[in-house]
């Protein structure tokens, strides 16, 4: 049994990455493995051992390597950064074609773990599998899960956890950060060398960096449409988290909102509320203006025209994305048509949401499969809303219930119940990791099944914060 590995990463220049094999431990066991993706990918589920997964054996054709990069970590340029806990094992084209990459992460320390200790809890290992796997569900272009296994091993934060690792799937895992690394060094032959791999991998019908900058910001801009029409909340969008394929990356202090608000923070180390909620395509903006200054010295060799050039293509995203979110947004109250008036119906029921502290996900839902009047609670709120809504739907022709029961989730990974299923994981039942999993994977059906893990937390269950928690 072997996987067909292809490593267009590692033919690159020597420079872009360290060859580090992953460092064993010394039980493996598997907790999930997703095997329809294994499958999706070529290989057959039964390579993918316990020993495979945590980086004790390195399949055949894999080329172990830890990647470089920088980024703007809360806005501070970090000049070097790297997979610092995180092994690169290969590429392989799956069943349509696509190229993918295969990275174990929690695989021990490299030559870019700084002072830390290259390994990963169970924690933050089943909220990423969960979440990932969730958004998949939720058809938002996202990294993948194809593993989790424990690692038998202790790993030391505030207290000792038990050591996992995660067997991430990306399209690839080039981000803005690593375009910045040599931007940042003036290696400018290393810079278009790194484009051109960008371009073949991800738009081959690209004709330089300018084309590069504007399909990335045109992915961008329906990614957080899409982050936003799900309420979801990345947490650590730094440059060196933002994949320059368009998918989501990095699930470290994420979450979905519960509650309504469009100020809402979880992240612990997110105290000035960059990444809120509101904030996100800003903060995209922001980002890819570092793609793109890190482009500059290809685009033209003088700085003046380069940057204009540039400015150009970044000037696309606000209405690249104010038409991705009017287009999920349409769709989740209904709206088969186009009229004037919509954005300002949408923004109606938003601020009569935000004021009554609405359950996001469940206000929407209701509005086509049950009473949503009873999650506005502000006094007149529904009211003074409700029937601008209907009439607009009466000049549409249709209750557009089928639109909105496609675009309004019932399901979605909830903090608390993330929580919960780590707590029985880090006791040893993964049962409720295993149902949530079922669950969110058809986030769009109702019924008994789903209806518990559709209801918000109870106040002694919310969580208001999430952790890093590496
Ligand atoms: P993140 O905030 O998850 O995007 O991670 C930022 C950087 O910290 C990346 O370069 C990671 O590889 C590195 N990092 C995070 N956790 C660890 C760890 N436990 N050991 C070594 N490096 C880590
Ligand atoms: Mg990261
Ligand atoms: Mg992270």
């Amino acid at each position: 049994m072997s996987i067909s590995f292809d490593n267009s990463y590692a033919r690159l220049p020597e420079g872009f990455f360290a060859r580090q094999a992953p460092v064993p431990v010394a039980t493996p066991r598997i907790v999930a493995l997703n095997s329809d993706l294994a499958v999706e990918l070529g290989i057959d589920p039964d390579a993918l051992t316990a020993e495979v997964l945590a980086g004790n054996e390195v399949p055949e054709g894999a080329e172990p390597l830890a990647q470089l990069y920088a980024g703007h970590q809360f806005g501070n340029f970090v000049p070097q950064l790297g997979d610092g806990r995180a092994i690169l094992l290969g590429e392989v084209i799956d069943t349509k074609g696509n190229r993918r990459d295969i990275q174990l992460k929690g695989s021990g320390r490299t030559p870019f773990s700084r002072g830390g200790d290259g390994r990963a809890w169970l924690g933050p290992v089943m909220r990423e599998y969960v979440v990932s796997e969730a958004m998949h569900a939720l058809r938002i272009p996202t990294t993948r899960a194809l593993a989790a296994v424990t690692t038998g091993e202790d790993v030391i934060r505030e207290r000792v956890l038990p050591g996992a690792v995660l067997t991430r799937v990306a399209a690839s895992h080039l981000r803005v950060g690593t375009f910045q690394v040599f931007a940042s060094r003036g290696q400018t032959d290393a810079l278009r060398d790194l484009t051109a791999h960008a371009i073949a991998r991800h738009y081959p019908d690209a004709q330089g960096p300018l084309d590069l900058l504007s399909a990335v910001v045109e992915r961008q801009a329906e990614l957080i449409a899409a982050w936003m029409s799900v309420g979801f909340i990345h947490g650590v969008m730094n440059t060196d988290n933002m994949a320059i394929s368009g998918e989501t990356i990095d699930y470290g202090p994420c979450a979905f909102m519960d509650a309504y608000h469009p100020n809402t923070v979880f992240s612990s180390i997110d105290q000035m509320g960059r990444y809120a909620f509101q904030n996100q395509p800003n903060m995209a903006v922001w980002n890819l203006a570092q793609l793109a200054s890190a482009l500059l010295p290809l685009i033209d060799e003088d700085d003046d025209k380069a940057i204009e050039l540039a400015e150009d293509r970044l000037h696309a995203f606000p209405d690249l994305f104010g038409a991705a979110w009017a287009r999920r947004f349409r769709a989740k109250i209904g709206l088969t048509t186009e009229e004037p008036g919509d954005g300002a119906l949408i923004q109606g029921l938003l601020s009569r949401m935000a004021a009554s502290q609405a359950d996001f996900t469940n206000t929407f839902r209701a509005l086509s499969t049950g009473d949503a009047s009873s999650h506005l609670t502000d006094a007149g709120a529904w009211d003074s809303w409700a029937p601008d809504w209907r009439a607009r739907l009466e000049r549409q022709g249709s209750d557009g219930g089928a639109v909105m029961r496609a675009a309004n989730p019932a399901v979605i990974p909830r903090n608390h119940r993330i929580e919960e299923a780590i707590q029985a994981g880090v006791a040893g039942d993964f049962a409720p990791f295993h149902k949530l999993n079922d669950v969110l994977a058809r986030p769009f059906d109702d019924g008994p099944e789903t209806a518990d893990f559709a209801k918000p937390p109870r106040p002694e269950e919310r969580v208001m914060r999430t952790f890093c928690g590496t």
